[in-house]
């Protein structure tokens, strides 16, 4: 039998959409259900840019940094990385988000950069070649959980049909 591959799902959102939530969540009722689900951390802060980018974001080191980096600029980087099967959006109001507790203190964590994030964000779904599906993730944890769940049980199943895409390329 040909082996079969898993999907790569991510799970996407301004900050306190409920990314580390619905995603360690997901990976629960996966593993529960029989499939063999990992969560990976992207970054991952213990690799050695992961180290670079978290002192960064911690304001213990600082890099160039400037706002003039277009979007195009940015993704260079990931271009050519496995291709998502399935991109879930968790839309929440920037109102919302912050209803459910204060900014921390790392950078980027402030109105006017989540503000830009989310312009960013609405420019990337203009993609079609990748496969975003929105979720109301306005909704109770338990409930975006169950259209996370639903969403990502459909990609699970036809991602062993396709073959795995390269990002962006
Ligand atoms: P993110 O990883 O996207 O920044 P988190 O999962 O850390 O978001 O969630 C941020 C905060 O909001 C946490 O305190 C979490 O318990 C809470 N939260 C997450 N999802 C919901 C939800 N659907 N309704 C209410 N509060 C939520
Ligand atoms: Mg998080």
């Amino acid at each position: 039998m040909a082996a079969r591959r898993g999907a790569l799902i991510v799970l996407e959102g301004v900050d306190r959409a409920g990314k580390s939530t619905q995603s360690r969540k997901l990976v629960e009722a996966l593993c529960a259900a029989g499939h063999r689900a990992e969560l990976l951390r992207f970054p991952e802060r213990s690799t050695e840019i992961g180290k670079l980018l978290s002192s960064y974001l911690q304001k213990k080191s600082d890099v160039e940094d400037h706002s003039n980096f277009s979007l195009d600029w940015c993704k260079q980087p990931d271009v050519g990385l496995p291709k998502p099967d399935l991109v879930l959006f968790l839309q929440l109001q920037l109102a919302d988000a912050a209803k459910r507790g204060a900014f921390g203190h790392e950078r980027y964590e402030n109105g006017a950069f989540q503000e830009r994030a989310l312009r960013c964000f609405h420019q990337l779904m203009k993609d079609t070649t990748l496969n975003w599906k929105m979720v109301d993730a306005s909704k109770s944890i338990e409930a975006v959980h169950e259209d996370i769940r639903v969403l990502s049980e459909d990609a699970i199943r036809t991602a062993t049909e396709k073959p795995l895409g390269e990002l962006w390329k």
